[in-house]
C-alpha cells in the first residue's frame, strides 16, 4: 500500500530492547524507502528507563502517544536494578497496564524452524525441519481473568475460574481460521473438552465458526496430546487456536522448538492498537555487548507490516531477508554454538538484514523494468 502513512509508537525499554529495536526500526525505513509509504517513529520511554525518566514504568505521555497512533513496537522491559521496587513501579506492571489499555485479545506467536537452523533445535533435524506453527492465544479470558477467584477467609482454600462466553470465542476463532486462509489452510483447536464443559462451548463455537470457512480444514485435539505433537511431530501443524492458558503454556512449548528465543516475533491484535514484540525478555545478562539477536525484533517488524500497515508483500521481503542472511551463514553467538558460522553482533545482522531487504527491493524493480 503505497503513499499511506503510518504513525508507530516506538518503545525501546530496558537492556537489549533499544539495541534489538534499533535494528527494527532500520528495518522499516528501508521498506519506506522502497515503497513510498512514510513511517512516524516516534520514540517513548517504557519499563525501568521510564521509572527513572519520568517516575512511572508506564508515563501518561507514552500511553496517550500508544493509544494514538496505528500501531506499537516495543523492545522489551525490566532488569535486575527495578526488582525490588514496589509492585505498581516495576517495569513489568507498566507492560501489563499497555497491553490492557491496548485491549488486544489474540496473541500470535509464530514458530517456524527452517531448514538453516535445524541443527540449534533440541529436536531431531528431521522431526523440526520446515515446522511452521503458529499458535493464537485468546488473551483476555479465561483463567487468568474470570471471577469469582481467591483465597478462603482462612487462607486454607483457594479457586480461580476458567470462563468463557460464546462471542469471546468466536472472535478468536475467525481471526485463526483468517490467518490459515493465507497459510496451509488448517485450523487446530486445542481444548480440554473431555473433562471441560468451557472446552465443550469452545468446541462447539470454533465449528459453528469453521463452517464459514469451508476452504479451511479444522481438527480437535486435547491440550495432552497437543503438548506431546509439538515435539513429535510439530510439522502437522498450521494454526493453533486455544484459551488463554493453555495458549501460554504452548506457545512457550512451541518457541521452544526453534532452538533461541532471540528469532521469535509475536503480535497482540484485535485491540484499538496492534502490539509487536520479540518474545524475549530484557535480557540483562547480554545488554550493551553488542551481541544480542535482533532477528525476532526485526521479524516482529514484519508483523506490523503485515496486520497493521497491510503491506504484506513488503512483510514478506523482510522476512526473506532475515531468510537469506542466516542462509549465508551468519548467526549471532545466541546460534552459533556448535555450528561453523560468520559470527556477527547485533549492529551487523542488522546491517545484513538491511542489505538483503535492499538486495530483494533492488531486484524487483528490476525484474519490473525490463
Ligand atoms: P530473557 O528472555 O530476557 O533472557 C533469557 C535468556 O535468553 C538469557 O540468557 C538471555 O541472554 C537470552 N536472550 C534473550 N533474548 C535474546 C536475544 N535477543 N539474543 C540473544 N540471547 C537472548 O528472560 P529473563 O532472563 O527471564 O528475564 C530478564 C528480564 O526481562 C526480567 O526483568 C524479566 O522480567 C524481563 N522480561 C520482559 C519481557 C518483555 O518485556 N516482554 C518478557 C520476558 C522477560
Amino acid at each position: 500500500m503505497a503513499n499511506q502513512q503510518l504513525t508507530v509508537a516506538v518503545l525501546p525499554g530496558d537492556g537489549i530492547g533499544p539495541e534489538v529495536t534499533r535494528e527494527a526500526v532500520r528495518a522499516l525505513k528501508i521498506v519506506a524507502e522502497y515503497t513510498g509509504c512514510t513511517f512516524r517513529l516516534d520514540e517513548h520511554p517504557i519499563g525501568g528507563c521510564a521509572v527513572e525518566q519520568l517516575g512511572s514504568p508506564l508515563p501518561r505521555t507514552t500511553l496517550d502517544a500508544c493509544l494514538a497512533s496505528d500501531a506499537v513496537l516495543l523492545g522489551a522491559v525490566g532488569g535486575p536494578q527495578w526488582d525490588d521496587l514496589p509492585r505498581s513501579q516495576r517495569p513489568e506492571t507498566g507492560l501489563l497496564q499497555l497491553r490492557a489499555a491496548l485491549g488486544g485479545f489474540a496473541n500470535l506467536r509464530p514458530a517456524s524452524c527452517s531448514p538453516v537452523l535445524a541443527d540449534c533445535s533440541p529436536l531431531r533435524r528431521e522431526v523440526v525441519s520446515g515446522a511452521d506453527v503458529l499458535v493464537v492465544r485468546e488473551l483476555l479470558g479465561g483463567l487468568y481473568f474470570s471471577e469469582p477467584r481467591g483465597f478462603s477467609a482462612d487462607s486454607q482454600e483457594a479457586s480461580n475460574t476458567m470462563r468463557y462466553r460464546a462471542h469471546e470465542i468466536e472472535r478468536i476463532a475467525r481471526i485463526a481460521f483468517d490467518l490459515a486462509s493465507g497459510r496451509r489452510r488448517k485450523v487446530t483447536s486445542v481444548d480440554k473438552a473431555n473433562v471441560l464443559e468451557v472446552s465443550q462451548l469452545w468446541r462447539q463455537t470454533v465449528q459453528r465458526v469453521g463452517r464459514d470457512y469451508p476452504e479451511v480444514a479444522l481438527d480437535h485435539v486435547y491440550v495432552d496430546a497437543c503438548a506431546m505433537h509439538l515435539v513429535t511431530n510439530p510439522k502437522r501443524f498450521d494454526v493453533i487456536v486455544t484459551e488463554n492458558l493453555f495458549g501460554d503454556v504452548l506457545s512457550d512449548e512451541a518457541a521452544a522448538l526453534t532452538g533461541s528465543l532471540g528469532i521469535l516475533p509475536s503480535a497482540t491484535v484485535g485491540g484499538q492498537v496492534n502490539l509487536y514484540e520479540p518474545i524475549h525478555g530484557s535480557a540483562p545478562d547480554i545488554a550493551g555487548r553488542d551481541v544480542a539477536n535482533p532477528l525476532g525484533a526485526i521479524a516482529s517488524a514484519a508483523m506490523l507490516l503485515r496486520y497493521s500497515a497491510g503491506m504484506p508483500e513488503a512483510a514478506q521481503n523482510v522476512d526473506a531477508a532475515i531468510e537469506m542472511v542466516l542462509e549465508a551463514g551468519h548467526r549471532t553467538r545466541d546460534l552459533s554454538s556448535g555450528i561453523p558460522a560468520h559470527k556477527v553482533g547485533t549492529r551487523e545482522m542488522g546491517t545484513l538484514v538491511a542489505n538483503a531487504i535492499t538486495d530483494i527491493y533492488e531486484r524487483q524493480f528490476a525484474y519490473h523494468a525490463v
